[in-house]
């Protein structure tokens, strides 16, 4: 039942939720749309998926549907309901974000824990992690490793400022630069670690790309040139090579297909003990070397 006064519009929650069914219905599943309403609902009354059971039958303040029912007409055209959430978790830490920023992807907490595990809790390591976006990496790999000194580079100041908001909310003390680390000079620090998940998405696939990513996520962050699918790892490779410390190790998270050519380019490179592995959907993903 819903009904218009002065304020606004009086509805209960099950009839929100319903209402959120029936406009994504074709858009999502049902589970996946419950889902949704409960990650708002949970945002906006901080009640857990059991609260919002027991309350199902209450009045939504009219004030907040006002608010949910824009959330629903973002969702039905395709934003992700992490932009409209505003934040998302990573591992331990919680990120602000919003569309300047790509959303971190499970995958890429996969490339952290990998980190982690070959990292011990109180070493003194340096740190940088190379088009840091929203932080993620450098953020949640600090917050496991707090005595490490982690740097976030990025081309994107409004990708930095997010970053650095991150940074603040959660007390990671991380170095954001703006830089373009294909045309800039790179600082002369010696590092033990080099992370970076750049972007590798060649842009022939952007007509088999979800319109969700294609429409809402920073495409400068996700897509490279056909002819130059590389172009971000030669430079780091480059980059590493002089700016490792004996030993010190490299991380990438890569596309699929290009992960046997990349292996090439660091053992062209010199690189030793390389690794290759797979992300959770059996996709090879991501790669280790040694200098
Ligand atoms: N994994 C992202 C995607 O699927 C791409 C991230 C990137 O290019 N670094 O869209």
């Amino acid at each position: 039942m819903s009904d218009m006064d002065d304020k606004g519009i009086s509805m209960t929650f099950l009839a929100l939720r319903n209402r959120f069914e029936q406009d994504l219905h074709g858009h999502y599943e049902v589970a996946e749309i419950r889902q949704h309403f409960a990650s708002l609902c949970e945002r906006y009354f901080s009640y857990t998926p059991a609260q919002l059971v027991l309350v199902l039958k209450d009045e939504v303040p009219t004030d907040v549907v006002n608010v949910l029912l824009n959330d629903l007409s973002a969702l039905t055209t395709g934003t992700p309901i992490q932009y409209i959430l505003g934040c998302v978790h990573f591992l331990d830490v919680f990120l602000e974000l919003n569309n300047a920023v790509l959303i971190p992807r499970p995958e890429t907490e996969e490339l952290v824990h990998w980190m982690l595990s070959s990292t011990q809790e109180n070493e003194t390591l340096n740190v940088v992690d190379i088009g840091t976006g929203s932080g993620c990496i450098a953020l949640a790999f600090k917050k496991a490793r707090p005595k490490c000194e982690v740097s976030g580079w990025d081309i994107d100041a409004a990708a930095l400022a997010i970053a650095q908001k991150n940074a603040d909310e959660n007390q990671l003390p991380v170095q954001f630069k703006e830089l373009d680390v294909l045309t800039d000079k790179l600082p002369k620090t010696k590092w033990d670690i080099i992370v970076s998940n750049p972007p590798y998405v060649p842009e022939k696939l952007k007509k088999s790309t979800q319109p969700h990513v294609l429409h809402h996520e920073p495409q400068h962050a996700i897509f490279v040139s056909d002819d130059t699918p590389l172009v971000f790892y030669e430079r780091i490779i480059a980059y590493a090579t002089d700016h490792l410390v004996p030993s010190g190790m490299l991380y990438f998270e890569g596309h699929t297909p290009l992960m046997e050519s990349l292996k090439s380019l660091l053992q062209e490179a010199g690189f030793s003990d390389i690794v290759l592995r797979k992300d959770f959907r059996e996709n090879l993903r991501f790669i280790r070397a040694n200098k």
